[in-house]
């Protein structure tokens, strides 16, 4: 029997056998040689293989170092073995292991032979072992060429392959035709110069320095120019490469104009914006700052007119109470001797006096609102209303009138004047009726930072066109002979609402009757 065994260099030291002949009768499964140092690294192999030379056990039923395998080996027959070392230069690759049936079989000349015969055997397998690894290697460069050129023609990036000196193309793919308009058949064998792929042969130069010097080149932005002249601007990756003989460049080259421009016009449009937000703020700090000066001097002519308002109707009263009393006294002590004409001129006279005094005291009332206003104090809306209804309780009585009050909040205020704020326009709500019994409502909501207060009344309405205008001093819509007043009365509420920073409003639908609306800011929120 003989059997080549291979040296592993594993863990164990194995020595695995990788082909036989003769009777082996599955003894090769048994076994389980080392070329460590062990006991059953001490038989012929293991010797053979740790010295180096070829080691014979002559009678393996004698051999005390071939204890371990002696049982299988008589159970087959054999008597003596010899194991030859194979050689790879200086070592031990494998073994060749022949056994015999008979003890003492091999002399000299037996040996020598089979060390010829081991050197052929040695020779033979290590050719073999060089012919696979070179098929081994072509098989992985094909594998990686074909990765190479799949790689190389199928990118939608432009892929060329240059000479390093003198420019010439040796290669281009579909995408070097798609960026620069070229057919490949068109530019092989021609030389990057003669077509002038390159705006700046400067860049070209400093490109190829960076590859002579770092083998490769990393986005590397220039100005390279289309077959009709159109100029793209490209991001260059290239490397040093070795082909046909000579230094090659084979770069990546890709179209980046669009994005440029797409890059460049959002940053143009960033900058406008930015440019257009500075503006807009400088405009809007200018228009503030203006603000409160327009404010400002707004607050200084109020205050003037208020003052000049109540200096004057103050001392319109004088020289009105001399009209009135100086015309009574003339009715008094000369009027029996008057003629009718004459009695009924003094009567005007006095009816004029009284009717600009009247006048006089709601100017008055009105300028008062902002001078002769109260602090703000913490006020219960229900007594407040409560008070104004004692007030108008007259009115109340004369016209049958019914007022619905619903339950309604505290708030800080200025306690006067918002008994007049309702009282002036609960006193319209009766004083606008069309019928006998007028009814009014008075309400409030609490929203997120104020109170909505509604008076709701079923009278006679109001035109939508002049909702805005029965605010102002004096405006009335009716003669004093259809409904008594002087019209001061909403432009008073109007003056309350605002001193108190809420705003007020009417809704009416003609001849149904009319809603006033206003606010007040709710300061408990805060
Ligand atoms: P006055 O009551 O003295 O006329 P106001 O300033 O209170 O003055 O009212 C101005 C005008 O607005 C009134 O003359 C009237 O025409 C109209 N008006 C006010 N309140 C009502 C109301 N509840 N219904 C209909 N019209 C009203």
């Amino acid at each position: 029997m003989a059997w080549v065994g291979y040296v592993r260099h594993d863990r164990d030291k194995s020595v695995q056998p990788i082909a036989w002949a003769g009777y082996e009768a599955d003894y090769l499964k048994t076994v389980n040689i080392t070329w460590g140092d062990t006991e059953r690294g001490q038989g012929p192999t293991g010797r053979a293989i740790r010295s180096g030379q070829p080691i014979a056990c002559q009678n393996m039923l004698k051999d005390p170092k071939f204890a371990p395998w002696r049982e299988a080996a008589q159970q087959r027959g054999y008597q003596s073995s010899l194991v030859m070392p194979l050689f790879e230069g200086a070592e031990v690759f494998a073994t060749l292991n022949i056994y015999a049936a008979e003890a003492d079989a091999f002399n000299p000349r037996e040996l020598e032979l089979l060390a010829q015969l081991t050197d052929s055997l040695s020779f033979g397998i290590l050719a073999l072992r060089s012919r696979q690894k070179q098929q081994q290697t072509e098989a992985a460069l094909r594998l990686s060429e074909e990765k190479f050129s799949k790689a190389f023609y199928s990118s939608p990036i432009a892929n060329s392959i240059i000479t390093l000196n003198g420019g010439l193309i040796l290669d281009v793919n579909h995408g070097f035709e798609g960026v620069f308009g070229y057919q490949r058949q068109e530019v092989l064998g021609r030389t990057v110069i003669e077509l002038k792929l390159w705006q700046n042969l400067d860049d070209r130069l400093k490109m190829l320095q960076q590859v002579r010097d770092l083998g490769n080149l990393r986005d590397y932005e220039a100005r390279l120019q289309r077959c009709n002249g159109a100029p793209i601007l490209c991001r260059i990756s290239a490397e040093l490469i070795w082909v046909e003989d000579q230094n090659c460049v084979l770069a990546a080259i890709e179209d980046i104009t669009e994005r440029k421009q797409a890059e460049q016009t959002i940053l143009r449009l960033n900058q406008e914006l930015e440019q257009r937000v500075e503006e807009r703020t400088y405009e809007l700090t200018q228009a503030t700052a203006q603000l409160q000066l327009l404010n400002q001097e707004l607050q200084r002519s109020n205050q003037e007119l208020e003052q000049f308002a109540y200096v004057a109707s103050h001392d319109l009263q004088e020289p009105l109470r001399a009209v009135t009393g100086y015309t009574q006294l003339l009715m008094a002590e000369y009027g029996d001797r008057f003629d009718a004409t004459a009695q009924s001129y003094a009567e005007f006279v006095i009816d004029g006096a009284k009717r600009m005094q009247q006048l006089i005291q709601d100017l008055l009332a009105y300028s008062r609102v902002g001078t002769r206003g109260k602090e703000f104090q913490r006020t219960d809306c229900n007594d407040i209303v409560k008070e104004a209804l004692r007030n108008l309780q007259v009115a109340i009585a004369e016209h049958q009138a019914e007022i619905q009050v619903e339950p309604l909040p505290h708030l800080y205020g200025d306690r006067s004047q918002l008994v007049q704020l309702f009282q002036n326009l609960i006193g319209n709500g009766i004083k606008f009726c069309q019928q006998d019994c007028p009814r009014v409502q008075v309400r409030a909501l609490r929203r997120q930072t104020d109170f909505l207060f509604q008076i709701e009344d079923n009278g006679i309405g109001i035109k939508a066109q002049y909702l805005d205008r029965i605010f102002e001093v004096f405006k009335r819509l009716h003669t004093r002979r259809e409904y008594p007043g002087t019209g001061i009365g909403l432009a008073i509420c109007k003056k309350i609402v605002l001193r108190h920073g809420g705003q007020i409003w009417a809704e009416s639908i003609p001849k149904q009757g009319t809603t006033f609306s206003f606010t007040i800011p709710d300061h408990s929120y805060e």
